[in-house]
């Protein structure tokens, strides 16, 4: 027996990574920052704070938005919030799908599901051979083009002028960036958004800003898609951020130098990380993100995935055609590296020409 509305019937879902609860591993799966909230974050969530949830949050999140049009010079109208940024991309389906929609057909595996969920039809586009979009391919189209960039799980990134071309031949669509990695080390395209309306830019607190467990996201853009997003927001939940999200997410864009910080010990973590696993003999695709993909000529993706699991550490292996021989494993602090590449060591037996 199914009460489900025929349509949701066959419905495919969103898999997370895992988030085991007991033993502790060594999670390299989902591309948390291994860094803590600010020390003013914590403080932020204050008692007072808890007191208030009798109330409802600020269903406009004014001071919020301010702050962060102040940290991107925008207007407060350019600034949406949302639960997570899978709460943004579910409304922009929603929202701007009713052509259809355009995305990679190795990127973020949330797009397929919202636009299956939202009735929206879609065109796949393989990447080329070297794992990156082909920017070409989205230009000049009819539908919604949503593009993760850098794009994920290869964290291959496009440059600005790239994005630019897609945004300007397709005046009549909206083309959504999700810049959920953009901090670690890629260039955003906000700035655009001064001169093309139909520019939507998505990021998060999730990865570098060390929020997941908090769920804020965040876009800019024209005021008219701003209001747009407003209006799907009205219509299902404003009261979509809670009140210690909120006094966390203020804190945070006070600390923006910590965050920025963080995510330069990252990007040096990477650094070593790649080059460590290549001296091994791994292929790693390059990346500006704070995970890496990675595969080896010694071992399937499947059983590397496995050997780690066996020795504590969890990374993020996709059985998926075209890219089941990688793994993705997200990059920790500089010791957890040294961890991880020892264990990769162990596993592989294999022989570090530069040791
Ligand atoms: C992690 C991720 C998101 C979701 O972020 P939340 O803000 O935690 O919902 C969106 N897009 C991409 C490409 C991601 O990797």
């Amino acid at each position: 027996m199914s009460f489900l509305n025929q349509k949701y019937k066959e419905i495919k879902t969103y898999t997370p990574g895992e988030q085991p609860s007991g033993f502790s591993y060594l999670k390299l799966n989902t591309n948390e920052s291994p860094y803590p909230p600010a020390p003013s974050v914590i403080e932020a969530v204050s008692r007072e704070v808890i007191a208030d949830l009798r109330l409802y949050p600020d269903p406009d999140c004014n001071v919020l938005r301010t702050k962060l049009a102040a940290l991107y010079g925008v207007s407060k109208e350019n600034i949406f919030l949302a639960n997570g940024s899978d709460d943004i991309l579910n409304f922009a389906f929603m929202a701007f799908g009713e052509g259809r929609a355009l995305f990679p057909e190795i990127s973020y595996g949330f797009y397929e599901v919202f636009a299956n969920l939202h009735g929206v039809s879609y065109t796949k586009f393989p990447l080329k051979e070297d794992f990156s979009i082909d920017y070409r391919l989205f230009c000049g189209r009819e539908g919604l083009v949503v593009i993760a960039n850098p794009n994920a799980p290869t964290g291959i990134a496009l440059s600005v002028n790239e994005i630019e071309e897609i945004v300007k031949s397709n005046p009549e669509n909206v083309v959504l960036i999700d810049e959920a990695y953009v901090d670690f080390g890629a260039e955003s395209c906000f700035p655009l958004i001064n001169r093309y309306e139909n520019l939507l830019v998505v990021q998060t607190f999730s990865k570098s800003r060390s929020m997941a467990g908090a769920r804020l996201g965040f876009a800019i853009g024209s005021k008219a898609l701003i209001s747009d997003l407003e209006k799907i927001k009205y219509s299902t939940n404003p009261y979509n951020i809670n009140r210690m999200t909120l006094a966390a997410g203020e804190a945070t864009v006070d600390e923006n130098d910590y965050y920025m910080e963080n995510c330069r010990k990252i990007i040096e973590a990477r650094e070593y990380t790649v080059s460590r696993l290549s001296s091994l003999g791994f292929h790693v695709l390059p990346s500006t993100c704070n995970f890496i993909f990675a595969k080896t000529d010694s071992m399937i993706g499947a059983d590397l995935y496995r050997k780690l699991k066996e020795n504590g550490i969890l990374v993020r292996h996709f059985d998926r055609e075209k890219i089941q021989d990688y793994n993705r494993i997200t990059i920790g602090t500089k010791e957890q590296m040294e961890r991880f590449t020892k264990v990769i060591e162990t596993i592989i037996g294999g022989k570090d020409e530069n040791k």
